[in-house]
């Protein structure tokens, strides 16, 4: 990997941010000699405290997360509940603006925001999304789809089409070739020149085009029931392809069945997901230590399972609770490695990330 930031002989400086949240992102400082900072924001689906704790007492030697020095915390309600969805928050972090439960990519008049993907791809950045989930679900479709209900996944899969992404990879191929209206999606997109494959996400050849993977007719399998390694496969694939791009990109990652562990109250399913999501994690983070110009910022969208570590039968054993099979209010960690991620420092509220990301890249909202 080119070490471009030394290679270059610049300095990263810290950005100089303004001391009130959302006054000054049109007026961020980034050296201008600097190349494009790269963004590899990853999302733990259900992924609060307890999860990682969990990861932290049942894992054989050091965690990835204990690379981070920067640590913060987010409220994740939306505009509607307390407790919110993956649609609603999906939403406050890809549009800066907190909605409502269901909806993606709409503000409370049910009026479309622009998603960080297409304000940052109409500045030349390369744009990715990884998912473990379909390629459609509420967390990867809040990035580039503006529909009433999450569950309107035939009309999120129309939206990809035309979301002009450099990279995708992830489930739900049924809601592009088996759909009611007839449409083959997946040939509408081999026809725009992407390179697509169903079966298995391979090297990219041509990193001039765009790539799509959809693996699975719905959600790919759970870690533990025969995914094998795609999340961290896809997300060097992505990082292979969008890092060739000259002006900077934009990649999510989400660990997408964290959340459904919690809802299943399933410590050995929660295990899995959450040693597969820092599998991906681990790699992520030596790109961006040999990169030297990305931004990797790790969070939870909300807590799933009300989940804790406490006593086991014996003094010296520990045992996971769930306190719920649902979604908690809980306080959610943000993690962040490489140049502005002291932006993401303290507390703070869930949309507030989006503002925060385009502050560190300098970017125009
Ligand atoms: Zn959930």
């Amino acid at each position: 990997m080119t070490k471009l930031f030394f290679k270059m002989g610049v300095m990263v400086l810290p950005l100089m941010l303004p001391a009130c949240e959302g006054a000054g992102e049109q007026n961020a400082t980034v050296s201008p000699e600097k190349d494009p900072l790269n963004v590899v924001f990853m999302i733990g689906d259900g992924m609060g405290v307890g999860q990682l704790t969990t990861m932290f007492y049942y894992k054989d030697g050091a965690s990835a997360f204990e690379d981070f020095k920067e640590v913060g915390f987010i409220n994740t309600s939306s505009a509607s509940n307390k407790v919110t969805d993956s649609a609603g928050a999906g939403t406050a972090f890809a549009t800066g603006q907190k909605s409502f439960n269901r909806g993606l990519g709409l503000d409370m008049d049910s009026m479309p925001v622009p998603s960080i993907l297409s304000v940052l791809k109409s500045q030349g950045y390369q744009t990715g999304l990884v998912s473990v989930s379909s390629i459609t679900h509420a967390t990867p479709a809040a990035f580039y789809a503006k529909v009433t209900d999450r569950d309107m996944e035939e009309e999120i899969a129309e939206q990809l089409v035309g979301a002009n992404l450099d990279f995708f990879a992830g489930g739900g191929l049924s809601f592009f070739n088996k759909r009611n209206d007839g449409r083959d999606l997946f040939e509408e997109l081999v026809a725009l020149g992407y390179r697509m494959d169903s079966v298995q996400v391979g090297s990219v050849g041509d990193v001039g085009v765009p790539y799509g993977y959809l693996l699975a007719d719905g959600g790919l399998e759970p870690r533990h029931k025969g995914r094998g390694d795609f999340l961290p496969r896809a997300t060097q694939t992505a990082l292979q392809r969008l890092s060739a791009a000259e002006k900077g990109f934009f990649l999510m990652v989400e660990g997408s069945y964290i959340d459904w562990a919690g809802h299943a109250k399933d410590k050995n399913f929660l295990l899995a997901e959450m040693m597969d999501f820092e599998e991906t994690l681990a790699y992520v983070i030596d790109f961006v230590k040999s990169d030297g110009n990305t931004l990797l910022i790790v969070t939870g969208d909300h807590e799933t399972g009300g989940v804790s570590v406490g006593k086991g039968k014996s003094i010296d054993e520990v045992e996971v609770y769930f306190n719920t099979d649902q979604h908690t209010a809980d306080l959610v960690p943000v993690f962040a490695m490489g140049p502005g991620a002291e932006n993401f420092k303290g507390f703070y509220q869930n949309n507030d990330i989006f503002h925060k990301i385009l502050r560190s890249l300098g970017a125009d909202q």
